[in-house]
């Protein structure tokens, strides 16, 4: 029996149990904004940014990198939903820094079980049983955080389904502080029309 389970079912019969006026809440977001961040379990977009259920979009995807996936919601976010601003967040000492697509390749290739970091990179504790199919994704690893999030806003400001109205503001979030730290080539990138 699974232990994660079991805590996580409790948690949620008494997070319901004070669900209260939460039940009447709409689909567009009220705040009408979106965010996309890191999965880095570090990072809590709630607490960071000071949002409610029902208050805005929170894309999270391993960096908060942006491809098509991210243009696909993001498009809906806006055309469907409402939201009309729109935040790029990667953050400090983020696991994206630490590979290369050809690591994870090669890493894939030997072992498909957990991966460990050691002093001189990332290693297979198990040595069999791995695919070579890792080669046919990009993982969109990151090489230096500032440029990453000037990219992901560039990709999002020129991709032809978004409208020039929506700004896109460039953020880096800080792990040792709590603090947003502007990237402001990104937020120049992305100012609306
Ligand atoms: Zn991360």
């Amino acid at each position: 029996m699974s232990i994660v389970l079991d805590a996580v079912l409790e948690a949620n019969r008494k997070y319901a149990e004070t669900f209260g006026s939460k039940s009447e809440l709409p689909i567009p977001p009220g705040r009408k904004f979106a965010i996309v961040t890191c999965m880095d379990a570090r990072l809590d977009p709630a607490k960071f940014a000071g949002l409610a259920e029902g208050d805005a979009h929170v894309i999270r995807n391993a960096g908060g990198r942006v491809n098509e996936e991210t243009i696909r919601s993001l498009i809906i976010s806006h055309k469907l939903l409402g939201t009309q601003e729109w935040f790029v967040i990667h953050h400090t000492d983020c696991g994206m820094l630490t590979f290369t697509n050809q690591v994870m390749y090669d890493l894939l290739e030997e072992s498909l079980e957990s991966a460990a970091l050691g002093e001189n990179g990332w290693y297979n504790p198990e040595k069999e049983g791995g695919s070579r199919a890792g080669q046919y994704i990009n993982f969109l690893p990151i090489q230096e955080l500032e440029q990453s999030v000037v990219d992901d806003v560039t990709y999002i400001r020129n991709h032809p389904l978004v409208s020039k109205h929506i700004p896109i503001y460039g953020y880096i979030y800080d792990c040792k502080t709590g603090k947003l730290v502007e990237v402001k080539e990104a937020t120049e990138v992305g100012k609306a029309e």
